[in-house]
């Protein structure tokens, strides 16, 4: 059988050593006959699957002792409502980076609680695609936070720059960049990721949320979003996705085989070098985003010859090179590479497009 690779975008591709041990013990987990989908949440084996989890995050990324960690349902999306449901407090405004397609779904929620203080910082380098460094951003006094999305899924732009606001609250979504590279998390008030790219299945949701900012949630904030609430109940104030949570921290302790995010971090930039270089060196395709912003996860490029999109998918899906296809707004193709695409899937999609270009260029 072809080896398949997937670049999906989310959900996505998981570890297969991950899914392999899943598969073993599905049916008799931990030796109690049952899968671990169908006991409690507040069973003392729950609790250590739970606990565990939390620990090897907390390893993999160094995450202060003054951080709380919230395994939280909703989505990421639930998070552009809670960010300002449980952080404006009496302010009337918060700064918002607008620098792609989600940071733009973000303000456009948040216009429901406050006024956002929109910053676009779209812009152009050398007629490509780039995001304006973060001394640029006109940030206001009266912000109660500013918050950004320093990997844009869709448009395939990142911001690799760590902010350094002084005592502002630095609000991040993480979705598609988590996990992936080293992170000071000491510069961030709150950050979150919906775990379906580099975390496990969908369903969980990732909050990562400084002591000091619990406590000033709006009246009408559903408990079920309220950082507060989830963190005094140890994020089962209702019930968790189990599965969902399990699954994770299997993800979590395949990292650490691995030697944790900076292995990773080595992995993902060859795996970027190698695509990028690729697209580059050819006439044939093209990616439109400055250097300095592209996003090592998601890698959209288009064909120059749009004509041949269609053979391109049908031909790469034949190779084993599975959910290629650009997102809708964008058109083309994206690859997304996330922890869990080894070098040898990046290797094998790279031959294929140059055996596609030698083919039909
Ligand atoms: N933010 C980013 C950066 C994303 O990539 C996504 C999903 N692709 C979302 C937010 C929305 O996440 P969810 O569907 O989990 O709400």
């Amino acid at each position: 059988m072809t080896q398949i690779y997937n670049f999906s975008s989310g959900p996505a591709m998981l570890p297969v050593e991950v899914l392999r041990r899943a598969e073993q013990e599905l049916c008799n987990w931990n030796g109690l006959g049952t899968s671990v989908m169908e006991i409690s949440h507040r069973s003392k084996e729950f609790i250590q699957v739970a606990e565990e989890a939390e620990k090897d995050l907390r390893d993999l990324l160094k995450i202060p002792d003054n951080y709380k960690v919230l395994f939280c349902q909703g989505g990421a999306r639930a998070q552009f409502a809670a960010v300002p449901m449980n952080l404006l407090g009496a302010a009337k405004t918060a700064d918002y980076i607008d620098g792609g397609y989600w940071a733009h779904s973000a303000i456009q929620e948040a216009q429901k609680y406050c006024t956002p203080n929109v910053i676009d910082a779209k812009t152009q380098v050398d007629g490509k695609r780039a995001l304006l460094p973060m001394r640029e951003w006109a940030l206001s006094n009266d912000a109660a936070y500013v918050h950004f999305c320093p990997n844009e899924t869709i448009d395939g732009l990142a911001i690799d720059e760590q902010p350094d606001f002084g005592d502002k609250v630095v609000v991040a979504d993480l979705s598609s960049t988590i996990l992936s590279r080293p992170l000071d998390i000491s510069r961030y008030g709150v950050i979150y990721a919906g775990a379906q790219k580099n975390i496990g299945p969908a369903g969980l949701t990732l909050v990562i949320v400084r002591d000091d900012l619990l406590g000033n949630a709006q009246q009408a904030l559903p408990s079920v979003l309220n950082y507060k609430t989830l963190a005094e109940n140890d994020s089962m104030y209702n019930t968790p996705p189990t599965f969902a949570w399990y699954l994770s921290g299997l993800v979590f302790k395949w990292l650490k085989e691995r030697g944790g995010i900076s292995e990773m971090d080595k992995t993902n930039q060859a795996k970027a070098d190698l695509l990028y270089g690729v697209i580059d060196r050819s006439d044939f395709y093209r990616n439109d985003v400055a250097v300095s912003n592209r996003s090592r996860m998601n890698v959209p490029f288009q064909l120059a010859d749009a004509a041949l999109d269609k053979l391109f998918l049908e031909e790469s899906f034949a190779a084993g090179l599975h959910a290629l296809k650009g997102h809708r707004v964008v058109g083309g193709m994206r690859a997304s590479i996330y922890n869990a695409m080894p070098l040898e899937g990046v290797k094998t999609l790279t031959d294929f497009m140059v055996d596609f270009e030698r083919r039909h260029g």
